[in-house]
């Protein structure tokens, strides 16, 4: 499907690895110029060079702290006009609701809430006055469905929909779209990082605690960056335009709900 948004430009934030590559190589592929952050600048680069060389699109390196004022400015300057905007960065650590102090909760919000908001009051105003425009915030699963170890990610991610529900609304007169993508369990290093500690408590291997997991999802498997990436692009597409404020899960039917 050609997805009208050949000579478009994007600003994917944290996309190095996982998810947000995922999301950077689809728009790539669909002729997207694509603006590439994440803060290690060695495999950004490389990752870059990657996309550029495999969809022949000029992809452009920004290595920056996206949930820094500093990172973001960082990147707003060398980003310039963009089209779309994909708002990611790395998730809270897992814990006990008891442990995190007042630091913690200031933490995940300052990156998973607040950030990927002063980004979209960066880039939104210049998006609506032109007349189109596409943001797409990574956000969880754990939005509908919550992961008690993930209360961080719970709490932030939650604010930031709530804000998301309104704005998205607000825009949507100029021709904007602000949608959100909610991933279930996929096979990134996060996720390597996350059934480390389940395998440790359970005294199993790695491998039986994602055989375990991978159990108790209906597609029976981890989903791929690819999987999401191509939702992703979708979102940001001509066609979907009429999708305004959504959440949208690509989790492998993994949320047992009706709606
Ligand atoms: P990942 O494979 O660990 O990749 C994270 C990417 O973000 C890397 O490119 C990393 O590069 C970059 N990054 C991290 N912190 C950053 C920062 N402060 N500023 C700029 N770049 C940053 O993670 P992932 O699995 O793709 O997850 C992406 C997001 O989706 C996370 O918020 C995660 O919690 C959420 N999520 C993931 C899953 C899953 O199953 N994978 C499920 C639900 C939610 P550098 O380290 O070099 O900066």
């Amino acid at each position: 499907m050609d997805l009208g948004l050949t000579g478009k430009r994007a600003l994917v934030c944290a996309g190095s690895k996982g998810l947000g590559r995922g999301c950077a190589e689809a728009l790539a592929a669909a002729g997207v110029e694509i603006v590439l952050n994440a803060r290690g600048a060695e495999v950004l680069e490389r990752t870059a060079a990657e996309i550029a060389a495999a969809h022949g699109v000029k992809v452009t390196a920004v290595a920056a702290d996206i949930t820094t004022p500093e990172g973001r400015a960082k990147v707003i300057a060398a980003a310039g006009e963009i089209d779309i905007l994909v708002n990611n960065a790395g998730g809270p650590p897992p814990g006990v609701w008891s442990d995190w102090a007042h630091e913690d909760f200031l933490a995940a919000i300052e990156a998973n809430m607040l950030a990927p908001i002063a980004l979209m009051q960066a880039f939104v105003p210049g998006m609506s006055a032109r007349g189109w425009g596409r943001v797409v915030n990574i956000t969880s699963a754990a939005v509908k469905a919550p992961i008690a170890q993930l209360g961080l990610s719970n709490t932030a991610r939650c604010g930031l929909t709530g804000f998301v529900a309104g704005m998205a609304r607000q825009v949507a007169p100029t021709g904007v779209t602000v949608n959100n993508l909610l991933p279930g369990i996929h096979a990134t290093d996060r996720m390597a990082a996350l059934d480390g500690p389940v395998a440790q408590a359970e005294g199993i291997s790695l491998e039986e605690a994602s055989a375990r997991r991978k159990a108790t999802i209906p597609a029976r498997r981890y989903g791929a960056p690819q999987d999401f990436g191509a939702v992703c692009a979708f979102l940001c597409s001509q066609q979907a335009a009429f999708i305004v404020g959504q959440n949208v899960l690509v989790d492998g039917g993994a949320a047992n709900q009706t709606l």
